[in-house]
């Protein structure tokens, strides 16, 4: 009994200091995001992204919502510039990809980058099959893609305007 008392003793005492990391380590520790099963780059409590947004944003982006067709913004908005996420200012889509599809929500054909910004979820909500795109970055809810876009693509990225914000291209 005597012999596995001091075996547990030697074997705490190596614990204990095998956890003693030079202060700089420890720091580098701190600093590496942390990692989920999406492998986002921008996360943020819920308290923190109610004090960014505004409430219509949090709505959307985060609880998965919906902007009544028609109301957004970037609707009927064609200027030249780069669509970005309202969550974490990802450059999502630029004004080459998109077309008035008369839906009420600003469509595109495609996104600047594929998967690598723009990821899609199956998503069985409200008793449809569908297919929901959220920010590969901060994993903010931008709306659905479905495959009936006019265009060569066959794409139709149906994104909330509130999930949204423009960058002008300046000449
Ligand atoms: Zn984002």
């Amino acid at each position: 009994m005597r012999i596995f008392f001091i075996l547990f003793l030697i074997l705490f005492t190596l614990e204990f200091f095998s956890c003693q990391t030079p202060s700089t380590n420890v720091k580098n520790n701190l600093s590496k995001p942390k990692q989920t099963a999406m492998k986002l780059n921008c996360e943020k409590t819920d308290a923190e992204w109610k004090k960014q947004l505004t409430s219509e944003q949090y709505e959307i982006l985060r609880l998965k919502g919906t902007e009544r067709p028609g109301s957004g913004k970037y609707n009927s908005h064609f200027e030249k510039g780069i669509y970005t996420c309202a969550g974490c200012g990802s450059e999502l889509f630029t004004n080459d990809q998109k077309f008035d599809s008369h839906c009420g929500w600003p469509s595109f054909d495609g996104n600047i980058a594929g998967e690598e910004k723009v990821k899609q979820i199956k998503d069985f909500s409200h008793g449809m099959i569908r297919t929901e795109i959220v920010c590969a970055n901060c994993g903010g809810h931008l709306g659905h893609i479905f495959d009936d876009g006019p265009t060569s693509t066959g794409q139709r990225y149906c994104v909330n305007s509130l999930s949204l914000n423009f960058i002008k291209k300046t000449e």
